[in-house]
């Protein structure tokens, strides 16, 4: 939290964080609500964990997953690769699951992901029972097009999806846009902050350079966003724009 917040100081809050310490800065909506403020995360919130890596002719393409401590539960955005398969390595990528650690997964209580691309959706099968936010055409395509994913990764005993056809907020101040282009069922995750809105960006772009080309749908609206983005393939976080 930052320390010129409204809310700092009232006792209520340092009770809340006294008996709950995984919750960093919650306050609860109808309190927000009588203050006027509509934020019940903080940037704090918003964790990344490096959940597989890429290698192709000596360069490294590192792959993060990202999550948000939220009052009604761990979300968990995208879900990394925790194993191979011979099918995605015939083209000469040599690609590294990084499972993310117990601890993690046994509180994950919701789950997003941006696309289903394998190295997005390789650690959904940890998550059976647990609803996976999903857009539907995104669900589709991954189901019915060639070379599109592993199908296994995808559809698992268990597995759980929530089909969204667009906008939805799952959680109060997490929402998902649907932000096409890198995949026609490519969808984003904006999270509500004290700082303002976040955005938890997936492929929108490989890189922000990429993604400042503002050359597609998805592009242009995380462009007009003007909010801190993190990007599925980059460890840094910033504010993109778009290059003239
Ligand atoms: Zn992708």
């Amino acid at each position: 939290m930052s320390p010129d917040a409204p809310w700092a100081e009232t006792d209520e809050l340092r009770v809340a964080k006294r008996s709950n310490p995984q919750i960093k800065s919650y306050v609860r909506p109808e309190e927000a609500a009588e203050k006027g403020v509509k934020a019940v995360l903080s940037h704090d919130d918003i964790g990344r964990h490096l959940t597989s890596e890429m290698f192709f002719s000596g360069d490294r393409l590192p792959g993060f997953s990202d999550t948000i401590e939220h009052p009604d539960g761990l979300v968990l955005v995208d879900t990394g690769m925790i194993d191979r398969t011979p099918a995605i390595e015939d083209d000469g990528e040599e690609w590294h699951p990084n499972p993310l650690p117990d601890e993690l997964v046994s509180r994950v209580a919701v789950v997003v992901n941006t696309h289903l691309h394998f190295d997005h959706c390789g650690g959904n099968r940890l998550f059976p029972g647990i609803p996976i936010h999903v857009q539907r055409r995104e669900l589709a395509d991954a189901r019915t097009e060639d070379d599109y994913t592993v199908r296994e990764w995808v559809d698992f005993p268990g597995a759980t999806y929530v089909e969204h056809d667009g906008e939805a907020e799952i959680l109060p101040g997490v929402r998902l846009l649907p932000a096409p282009g890198h995949t026609a069922g490519h969808q984003i995750v904006v999270v509500e902050t004290d700082e303002g809105p976040v955005v938890l960006g997936g492929d929108v772009g490989d890189s922000f350079e990429e993604l400042e080309r503002g050359d597609t749908p998805g592009r242009q609206l995380v462009l007009e966003l003007v909010a801190p983005t993190y990007l599925a393939h980059v460890a840094e976080v910033r504010v993109p724009h778009l290059r003239s």
